[in-house]
């Protein structure tokens, strides 16, 4: 899966992950949510967690409260089969914060010691 220069597409990558109209490696879904592996990162284990409907920014989260539910039992599960150092939880709102896609979504990098 390669995000980069997917930002102008018209259809959504995540939407059409949801779809089944692009294959994608599920870690785990709700009604609302889904995690997904961030195939091509360098960091194994990379999740990338998003809602199921279409939305493009932090702000536009209807239920915030929910949304960090379901990243937290994502990143317990991540801590669980990784076992990783340290981990960065991020989400890029905005293509000028490095959102590649406009569909909003939550990474979670597990980091290893070197
Ligand atoms: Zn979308």
């Amino acid at each position: 899966m390669s995000l980069s220069q997917r930002y102008e597409d018209n259809e959504c990558l995540f939407c059409r992950m949801i779809n089944e109209e692009e294959p994608c490696d599920i870690i785990t879904e709700s009604e609302q949510y889904i995690a997904i592996y961030y195939t091509s990162s360098r960091h194994i284990g990379h999740a990338l967690v998003f809602p199921k409907d279409h939305v493009d920014k932090y702000d536009d989260i209807t239920n915030k409260k929910d949304f960090f539910e379901f990243i937290d039992s994502v990143h317990n599960e991540i801590l669980d089969i990784y076992e990783p150092a340290s981990t960065t939880i991020k989400i890029n709102s905005g293509k000028e914060a490095g959102q590649l896609i406009p569909h909003i979504c939550c990474h979670i990098i597990p980091q290893y010691k070197v």
